[in-house]
């Protein structure tokens, strides 16, 4: 069984739409996706269809932005409730902060003489619940500004760069928190990927995390390397955490991330299944199950 539980679409800063990324999973050969769209669940509904269209099964999810030890995270939240209202509240929060924070980007980009406007990131984000940086860039792409978004990232939008403006992100223990009582589970996606400064999770961080209801660590991905994942293994083995594989498919919008380049054991899957029932349960939350008999 091929699962891989970690996808975005353009209801985000992916470039596929939801049923594009289902079907696309399908000629892949895969059995289980998860659609983790950032702070938005906007995707679900037409990703839900797609899925028993196709026959193939779909755990709703979504990524959260988040800061922990003064850093960014981001958090893999399974099978929420997203009815639940202060979740949804939070979201909305991170939401705000992202559409605050566009104009002032793009105010800077044109202090350094780039002729870009709201428009131009508009254009390239039609369909997009949660705006962000990648639809900057994608822009700056149709501007002839750079080539690609690495180089957008590199030279205009990642942290220390000109362009970079930083925005609201909630605290990960409360994202964890959240998450529960909404009935789902957490997953801390990437824990130690380059980009970000990792120094905050290591063992004591991940125990601390644990306590607060973390279920789980994303081992398999892009961004780690060799050592990383190894690492990660010994430490998720050590704490009990639930350990997945995972893409982080972007469409066309990262490449090397094609989806099921890294996969989730059918026995860790599982494990998040059983979570989420046992999530929903205690928090009195209907969770909205996985479509698909897998
Ligand atoms: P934002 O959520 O707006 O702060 O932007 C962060 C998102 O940008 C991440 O979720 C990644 O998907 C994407 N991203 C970050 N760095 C890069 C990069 N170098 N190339 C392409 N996408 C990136
Ligand atoms: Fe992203
Ligand atoms: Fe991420
Ligand atoms: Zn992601």
């Amino acid at each position: 069984m091929r699962i891989d539980l970690h996808t975005h679409s353009d209801r985000s800063d992916g470039t596929l739409a939801p049923r594009e990324v289902v079907a696309r999973a399908k000629e892949l050969r895969l059995d289980v996706i998860a659609l983790t769209d950032h702070d938005s669940f906007d995707g679900w509904d037409e990703a839900v269809v797609a899925a028993q269209e196709y026959g193939i099964g779909l755990v709703r999810g979504v990524e959260i932005s988040c800061r922990y030890g003064g850093h960014g995270v981001h958090l893999l939240g399974y099978l929420p409730d997203p009815t639940y209202q202060p979740l949804l509240d939070e979201l909305g929060r991170v939401l705000d902060g992202r559409n605050q924070r566009l104009p002032v980007a793009i105010a800077r980009l044109q202090e350094l003489g780039i002729a870009i406007t709201m428009a131009d990131v508009e254009a390239v984000s039609a369909d997009a619940a949660a705006m962000g940086r990648p639809h900057i860039a994608d822009a700056l792409v149709n501007l002839g500004v750079v080539a690609d978004r690495t180089e957008a990232f590199d030279t205009y939008l990642a942290a220390g760069r000109p362009g970079f403006v930083d925005r609201y992100a909630t605290s990960l223990v409360d994202a964890i928190r959240l998450v529960a009582a909404a009935g789902g589970v957490s997953v801390l996606a990437h824990p130690w990927a380059k980009r970000h400064d990792t120094s905050a999770l290591g063992r004591a961080g991940l125990e601390e995390l644990k306590d607060a209801g973390l279920a789980g660590i994303e081992v398999d991905h892009q961004d780690h390397d060799a050592a990383a994942r190894a690492g990660l293994r010994e430490l998720g083995a050590d704490l009990g955490l639930v350990m997945t594989g995972s893409s982080d498919f972007h469409g066309d919008g990262k490449v090397n991330h094609e989806l099921g380049v890294n996969t989730t054991a059918p026995d860790q899957y599982e494990r998040i299944i059983e979570l989420a029932a046992a999530a929903s349960a205690s928090a009195g939350r209907r969770t909205p199950g996985v479509v698909g008999s897998v």
